[in-house]
């Protein structure tokens, strides 16, 4: 049985939440408790939801950390509710098509995944088709399908390192591809990198990293993505504004950044990684007591948690998509066993391919651990 004792009191002490808002969804918890136990139920959550669902989850993490946890998940688990967007539920799926696996809003997606579709990677393989296509893991499970592997924030480094190939494209994350590759720097030794940037005028544009030029590729109207780039809406809306604001108090110790941001806020940080990175850099570096977060507002839960002792300051912008999910439609997708998760068999074992390829790249382990 999970400690709601302790849930409680990390929401009233951590995470400033009131007496009466804890009173309010305390039966919703002992509720999602109850039914988690009766059906062996496992539940996934992203560090984007809402603290009292991270709280609740069996495990709580970043897109790497839950690909490994469903990885494991074995014969004794039953349904499996993956309280994030829909493209980590197919990640979820994929990696256990013998499961029941569920969401509670389908409608919670991603404007990375809307920025990319198969028919995009398609054209772009045609033209280079020796090319190494490396895609985030934001992306459909039919995206997954025609790529050569897929990446995290907390892998990229590594996956772009080991992938062969005389040429290696990253989409669609114009700004994460760019940060990666120029981290990089001389580890991609003559390689020739293209970064996805979008849909400009009729034409699938790619940008040479090194020398910033830009390859295009004709695509039909009928044949591009929902949206016409695959940045993040929360990421790529912060600003150098945002840190000269917080530092021109003086009271900022440090600043971390996740690799979603554009490149000009990165180049602010002092550190730009997934959470996993930034745990480890808090670790080992006590003297950053006041510190600066750029990312997604509920990310600070997880090191408000590990480091309660030190201030977390945040110019906080919430996902929309993440916000999808709450207490409410999480409790009716376990008990209801809703929305179910389905893949496509003509897709699965391609997109299934791609993520194992992960795998491989990396030895299976998570670099920023
Ligand atoms: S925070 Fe950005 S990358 Fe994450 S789900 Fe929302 S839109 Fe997608």
């Amino acid at each position: 049985m999970t400690n709601l004792g302790s849930i409680k009191t990390k929401l009233l002490s951590v995470h400033r939440y009131t007496e009466p808002e804890v009173e309010r969804i305390t039966p919703k918890l002992e509720e999602i408790d109850r039914i988690r136990n009766e059906k062996r139920a496992v539940i996934l959550a992203h560090y984007y939801q809402i603290p009292p669902i991270q709280l609740i989850a069996d495990k709580a993490g970043d897109s790497l950390t839950l690909a490994m946890a469903a990885r494991e998940l074995g014969p004794g688990d039953g349904l499996v509710v993956s309280s994030t967007v829909y493209f980590m539920a197919e990640m979820v799926k994929l990696l256990n098509p013998d499961k029941k696996v569920v969401i509670p809003d389908v409608a919670a997606s991603c404007s990375i995944a809307e920025g990319m579709n198969a028919q995009t990677v398609r054209r772009i393989r045609e033209t280079y088709n020796d090319a190494a296509i490396v895609a985030y893991i934001n992306t459909t499970a039919e995206v997954k399908s025609e790529v050569d592997a897929v990446c995290t924030s907390a892998n990229a480094e590594t996956v772009i390192k080991n992938i062969k190939g005389n040429q290696v494209i990253m989409l669609p994350d114009y700004f994460f591809s760019k940060n990666i590759f120029g981290k990089l720097g001389k580890a991609l030794q003559d390689r020739k990198c293209l970064a996805y940037r979008g849909i400009e005028r009729g034409n699938i544009v790619l940008e040479n990293v090194s020398n910033g030029s830009e390859e295009k590729i004709s695509i039909e109207e009928a044949a591009k993505p929902i949206l016409p780039d695959g940045t993040c809406m929360v990421h790529n809306k912060f600003t150098p504004i945002d840190i000269y604001e917080y530092k021109s108090r003086g009271n900022i110790d440090v600043v971390l950044a996740h690799p979603e941001v554009r490149p000009s806020i990165a180049a602010l940080a002092d550190v730009v990684g997934g959470t996993g990175k930034m745990i480890q850099y808090l670790r080992t570096n006590p003297q950053a007591k006041k510190i600066l977060f750029i990312t997604e507002c509920d990310m600070a839960a997880p090191l408000r948690e590990a480091f309660p002792e030190r201030d977390f300051f945040t110019p906080c912008r919430f996902c929309d998509y993440m916000r999808k999910n709450n207490l409410d439609n999480l409790l009716n997708s376990l008990r209801n066993e809703v929305h179910e998760v389905k893949l496509d068999p003509k897709i699965e074992a391609g997109a299934r391919r791609s993520l194992e390829r992960m795998f491989e790249l990396t030895d299976g382990k998570n670099p920023e651990e």
